[in-house]
């Protein structure tokens, strides 16, 4: 009998999950495909690249070393790249893909899926349970998944008397003179510098000298270990904080790993919970860890499946402005804690989730910047992007693109926010306390631009009542929104 022939795509590197479970070499062969149209079609980030093309090469290798015969091919496109040897094999199978674009082409090849479980959650599952809601509250989501997955439950309650914590989880960051852990680095083996040295023959963004990504499943294994032993415990109350000292504060560094499989979530999640059985872990950091694995990333996966591929496309603000030059160039603006971010993704292609939501999404809806402009500079820039995890997360949760189908409210702030969770403000060339000044933090001053411009909008939105309240008490409304509007032309030209 022909043997089968396993697809291997580069979000799928793990011999117990999908397609490779329980796969044996006598039956079958491997193949990966490099989609050279893919490589070229975009400018990714350097770090980006990099990670995944290197940890597919390196879990290439150990699948030869466990006696595959593993193929590896340059092609156009992925489809094109099976198409080259899939009739030798009886039939291809593959997992199922995490994206719209791959799951349609390797459809109309006629791979054979096997379940995608690189996710707590079944898309089936989602489906049922979104059915069943009023409204997509993640927090509803959340509870159920605790329920269902029995973690941190005692019965049918949770454990320590809530659901969340977060009352003590939004602390600024300490003062000067805290100790932040070291994040721990890899050194590059023959693979990774053979990568390195083909791609610094394309067009690619950011630069790729620093080492916090490593390449493998180890790599995976020995951050997650470092997160547990040197974070795990103050994750919680700091996991909001931005500063000047750390770039990483407490966060794990594992969505580069979890999301393309050298570490899953169960494994996370398991040792997660043992960790915090041990003691001198408060549960308020153990419930937000948990959180964040098993509500959050299972969510935005579900709601990746359950609108739908044409959810990307959502502008219901009618936003057209094209990216603003700040985000591509940290040297064209003068805020902080915009520059830092930028140039901290620059280095080493990643920021924790506030800077993504708070500084970055947070300038782009205020300015009124395209949602799928902002969506593909997103993807570009980020070690750990991936369609399913960026377009709900960009089109939903903080451009509001969508009308409020994910998130009844936008997720938008001034500089106050910015001031009180991060260190950034105090020697900033802007004012985050003013609105209508020469040196008015862009942020306040858009923040109130933003609402006047879609208060029609939102009118009948109770989540909003107060901002918009808010905003016909103040005296100087006219002058804010022509400041805005200077604003606004700065940025567009690189100059606030
Ligand atoms: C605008 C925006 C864009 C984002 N883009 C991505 C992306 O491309 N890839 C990505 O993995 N995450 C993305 N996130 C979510 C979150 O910012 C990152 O998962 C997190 O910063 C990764 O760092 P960490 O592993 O240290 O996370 P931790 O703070 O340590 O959290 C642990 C894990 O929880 C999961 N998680 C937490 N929040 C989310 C979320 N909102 N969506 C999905 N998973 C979540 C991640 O797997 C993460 O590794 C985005 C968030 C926003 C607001």
């Amino acid at each position: 009998m022909a043997k089968s022939l396993i697809y291997i795509a580069h979000d799928n590197l793990n011999r117990n999950k999908g397609a490779l479970k329980g796969a044996n070499p006598a039956d079958c062969e491997i193949l990966f495909v490099e989609s050279q149209n893919l490589l070229r079609g975009a400018r990714w980030h350097k770090q980006r690249v990099f990670f995944l093309l290197s940890a597919a090469r390196h879990f290439a290798q150990e699948l030869r070393d466990e006696g595959f015969v593993v193929h590896y091919l340059k092609a156009d496109n992925t489809a094109s790249g099976i198409r080259t040897i899939a009739s030798k094999y009886g039939e291809v199978i593959a997992t199922e893909p995490s994206s719209y674009r791959l799951l349609a082409s390797l459809k109309e090849i006629g791979v054979r899926f096997v379940a995608n479980d690189f996710f707590l959650t079944s898309r089936k599952d989602f489906i049922s349970w979104a059915n069943s809601q009023k409204s997509l509250k993640l927090e509803n989501f959340y509870r159920w998944q605790r329920a269902r997955l029995d973690v941190l439950m005692v019965g049918d309650k949770p454990e320590g008397g809530a659901w969340n914590f977060d009352e003590e989880n939004r602390l600024p960051p300490p003062k000067l003179g805290y100790k932040w852990p070291k994040y721990p680095q890899h050194s590059r083996d023959q693979i990774d510098l053979e990568v390195l040295a083909e791609i610094s023959e394309f067009e690619l963004l950011g630069k790729v000298e620093d080492t916090t990504w490593g390449t493998t499943r180890e790599a995976a294994l020995a951050q997650l270990k470092r997160f547990l032993t040197d974070s795990f415990k103050d994750f919680g109350p700091l996991e909001d904080a931005m500063t000047k000292e750390s770039w990483a504060v407490h966060h794990s560094l594992l969505s580069t790993y979890l999301n393309v499989g050298l570490i899953t979530a169960d494994e996370v999640v398991t040792e997660a919970l043992k960790r915090y059985r041990k003691g001198g872990v408060p549960i308020s950091s153990c419930e937000g860890f948990i959180r964040q694995v098993i509500g959050w990333r299972e969510y935005i996966n579900g709601i990746y499946w359950y609108f739908g591929d044409e959810y990307r496309a959502s502008n219901t603000l009618g936003s057209k402005r094209k990216l603003l030059p700040l985000f591509t160039d940290s040297t064209k603006t003068k805020m902080n804690c915009v520059s830092t971010t930028v140039a901290q993704i620059d280095e080493r292609g990643w920021v924790h989730h506030i800077p993504r939501l708070m500084v970055l999404s947070n300038l782009a809806a205020l300015a009124d910047v395209n949602p799928a402009e902002f969506l593909s500079w997103m993807r570009e820039v980020f070690v750990d992007a991936a369609d399913w995890v960026m377009v709900p997360n960009v089109i939903g949760m903080s451009m509001h693109a969508d009308g409020g189908r994910m998130s009844t409210k936008p997720y938008i702030a001034g500089g106050a926010y910015i001031s009180r969770m991060s260190n950034y403000c105090g020697d900033c060339a802007y004012n985050p306390k003013t609105r209508t000044e020469e040196d008015s933090c862009p942020f306040t001053t858009l923040y109130w631009h933003y609402l006047a411009r879609n208060g029609e909008r939102f009118k009948k939105n109770h989540r909003m009542f107060q901002q918009l309240n808010g905003m016909k008490k103040l005296n100087d409304l006219e002058a804010t929104v022509k400041r805005g509007d200077f604003v606004i032309k700065g940025l567009e030209r690189g100059e606030i």
